[in-house]
C-alpha cells in the first residue's frame, strides 16, 4: 500500500510514518516544517520505503496513493495562533486539496480532527454527537473552527461522492518528539521541570485535560483506517483519564526529583475548563483503547526529553 501522511514531520506524523512503515508500506511524507522538523524524519531517511516532498497541503498535490492520514496543521495554541489566517487556510484549503486527491485516486482518507471542536463544552464526558460549544471569533477560532469546517468537508464529500472517509477527534496527546519548546502543557512541564527552572500554571491549574500516551493514539489511527465502509467516525480517540493542570504538574515534578516552583499565569482566552473523551464508539467500534496509564507514559516522555536536553 502506498500510504500519504500530510504533517508527517511533526509529532504524531513522525510516529504514524514510522508505524506504517514497519507495517511494511510504501509512506510518502509531506510536510513545509512549519511546526514539524527535519530532524524527526532523519532516522526514516535510509528507508527506501520511506519519501519525502517539502509540500504545503492549501496548494494542490498531484501523486498516486492508496490512503492518506491528513495531519499537516499546527496543533499547539502558541503556534496556531502565531499565523491564524495560514491555520485556517491549512484546516480548510488543506482538506479541499486531500480530498480532491482522495477523489481522484479513490484513496480512503483520514482526517486528524481535534477534541477542540467541542469548545468549552458543555457536556462531559465529551460524546461524539455533542455539538460543542465554540466561540467562532476568539483566539483559538483560526484552530477550532477551521477543524470543523475541514470535517463538514470530509461529510460532504461523503455524501456527495459516497468517498471512504474516516475522521479521528484526537485529545491531547503526548510523548517523545515533541517540541521542546512546542508550548503544550506535557512538554512546557517537563522541559521546565528537568531544567529546574519555574512550572508555568495557566489561571488556578483547576481546568482538565485528558493524556494519551502516542503508541495507544497511533495504535487507534491504524484501526479507524482499517475500518469497512460504513465506519466514517467521528470518533474520539483519547484517554479517558482525567487530571487537572496542577495534578499534572505535581506529579512532573514528583517523577522528575524536580526543585522547580509553580508560578501562576494569567488563564488565555477560551481555554477550555474541562476535556474527557468518551470513548464508547471507539470500543465498539475499533475495539480500541488506551493501554499507556499516565505515570508510564510520563516516564518514557521525560527519558526523551533528558535525552534532548543533555544532547
Ligand atoms: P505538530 O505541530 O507537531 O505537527 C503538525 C505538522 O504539520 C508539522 O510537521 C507542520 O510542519 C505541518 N504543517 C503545518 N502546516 C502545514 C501546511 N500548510 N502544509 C504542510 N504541512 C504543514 O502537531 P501534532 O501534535 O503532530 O498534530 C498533528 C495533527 O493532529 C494536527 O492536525 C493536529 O491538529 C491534530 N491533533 C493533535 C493533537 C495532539 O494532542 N497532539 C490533538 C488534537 C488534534
Ligand atoms: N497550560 C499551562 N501551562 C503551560 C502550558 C499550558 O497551564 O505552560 C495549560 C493551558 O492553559 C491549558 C492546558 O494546560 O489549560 C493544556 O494546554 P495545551 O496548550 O497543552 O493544549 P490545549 O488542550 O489547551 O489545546
Amino acid at each position: 500500500m502506498r500510504v500519504l501522511v500530510t504533517g508527517g514531520a511533526g509529532f504524531l506524523g513522525t510516529h504514524l510514518c514510522t508505524r506504517l512503515l514497519d507495517m511494511g508500506h510504501e509512506v510518502i511524507c509531506i510536510d513545509n516544517f512549519f511546526t514539524g522538523s527535519k530532524r524527526n524524519i532523519v532516522p526514516l531517511l535510509d528507508n527506501p520505503l520511506f519519501e519525502f516532498i517539502r509540500h504545503d497541503v492549501t496548494f494542490p498535490l498531484y501523486i498516486e496513493v492508496d490512503e492518506i492520514y491528513n495531519l499537516a496543521c499546527p496543533a499547539s495554541p502558541i503556534h496556531y495562533q502565531h499565523d491564524p489566517v495560514q491555520t485556517t487556510k491549512t484546516s480548510v484549503h488543506g482538506a479541499i486539496n486531500m480530498l480532491g486527491l482522495a477523489k481522484r485516486t479513490g484513496a480512503k482518507i483520514m482526517q486528524a480532527s481535534t477534541s477542540e471542536v467541542y469548545g468549552d463544552p458543555a457536556v462531559h464526558p465529551q460524546t461524539e454527537d455533542y455539538w460543542g460549544n465554540v466561540n467562532p471569533i476568539g483566539f483559538r477560532s483560526c484552530y477550532d473552527e477551521g477543524k470543523r469546517c475541514a470535517e463538514t468537508l470530509f461529510f460532504d464529500y461523503r455524501r456527495q461522492h459516497d468517498m471512504p472517509i474516516k475522521v479521528a477527534r484526537i485529545f491531547n496527546t503526548y510523548g517523545p518528539y515533541m517540541h521542546a519548546n512546542d508550548g503544550r502543557v506535557v512538554s512546557n512541564f517537563i522541559v521546565q521541570a528537568l531544567k529546574g527552572v519555574p512550572i508555568t500554571i495557566y489561571g488556578e491549574g483547576q481546568q482538565t485535560r485528558s493524556f494519551c500516551y502516542v503508541d495507544d493514539l497511533i495504535e487507534g489511527f491504524v484501526r479507524l483506517m482499517d475500518t469497512p465502509h460504513e465506519v466514517t467516525g467521528p470518533i474520539n480517540l483519547g484517554n479517558p483519564g482525567e487530571f487537572t493542570i496542577r495534578q499534572l504538574a505535581e506529579t512532573v515534578i514528583e517523577m522528575t526529583d524536580s526543585k522547580s516552583e509553580l508560578v501562576f499565569e494569567p488563564l488565555p482566552e477560551d481555554d477550555p475548563m474541562q476535556r474527557q473523551p468518551d470513548i464508547t464508539r471507539a470500543k465498539q467500534q475499533l475495539g480500541w483503547e488506551p493501554t499507556v496509564p499516565l505515570a508510564q507514559g510520563l516516564e518514557r516522555t521525560i527519558a526523551y526529553f533528558r535525552g534532548v536536553l543533555e544532547g
